[in-house]
């Protein structure tokens, strides 16, 4: 599972020095929230924000203020970070009009009408990339959520079948699921399973989930082998990891 690999980037090797960490994790309750931290020449004093587009919680800190002083801040004010993004807006529905980040690309939305057919990617009137959803207007929601379902198994079979046959060992099975609390799993029997919102993220991250996954058929374990593998698998294991840290929270407000 992906939501503990945080920790990975806070554990300093013994000679270098670390370079700061891009995010910290801050407690509230049994809650947990991650700060995205940003080094600025201009500010004067720490400040931190919550994005109502993204759910981002950022803290700006000042370019002569000690990391300690900025963590300590952050976990000072972590009732209030909680106060914010439980006010954040609620769940985007997929509706005519509204843009949908499909593969990390905004699609509009566009009820077309006439006969009932399945959800297709296309061009809106404009010529901008559209999700075109024929048929009865109070069935947009649904027939969207299916395409997104079908969009997202088609990707993740491809990247898993890339990258099962890079490690030699084939997965059993893949499930799509909808969990807050992880991005994908892999059982001991070989199956795999992902949430469908990674077809919302840029297919970077998609093929990093996959090849973590894979890499778990080799290694049931997060053990430094093991990113190894998911590293030389998906050389971008890194950026996904920090994208999913940043933006991850915004994925699960799509769907009503
Ligand atoms: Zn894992």
């Amino acid at each position: 599972m992906v939501l503990s690999l945080l920790r990975r980037s806070l554990v300093a090797p013994p000679t270098r020095p670390q370079p700061e960490p891009a995010a910290l994790r801050v407690a509230h309750g049994t809650a947990s929230y991650d700060v995205v931290l940003k080094r600025s020449a201009r500010a004067r004093r720490l400040t931190l924000r919550v994005s109502s587009a993204t759910g981002e919680v950022v803290l700006t800190i000042p370019s002569r203020t000690a990391l300690a002083t900025a963590e300590r801040f952050a976990r000072d004010h972590a009732g209030w970070i909680a106060t914010r993004v439980a006010k954040l807006p609620g769940r985007i529905a997929f509706a005519d009009g509204v843009e949908v980040p499909l593969r990390g690309d905004p699609h509009r939305i566009v009820a077309t009408g006439g006969r009932r057919a399945p959800a297709r990617v296309g061009r809106d009137a404009a010529g901008g990339p559209a999700i075109l959803v024929p048929g009865d207007a109070d069935l947009v929601g649904k027939r969207v959520s299916e395409l997104l379902m079908r969009e997202a198994r088609a990707d993740l079979a491809a990247a898993v079948a890339r990258h099962t046959a890079a490690v030699g060992i084939p997965a059993r099975r893949i499930t799509l699921r909808d969990t807050r609390s992880r991005w994908g799993s892999c059982s001991a029997r070989g199956h795999l399973s992902f949430s469908w919102r990674l077809i919302l993220a840029p297919p970077f991250v998609l093929d990093y989930l996959a090849a973590h996954e894979v890499a778990h058929l080799k290694e049931m374990n997060h053990s430094a082998r093991f990113w190894r593998v998911t590293e030389r698998l998906c050389p971008r294991t890194d950026e996904a990891e920090a994208w999913l840290r940043r933006h991850g929270a915004g994925l699960h407000r799509w769907g009503a």
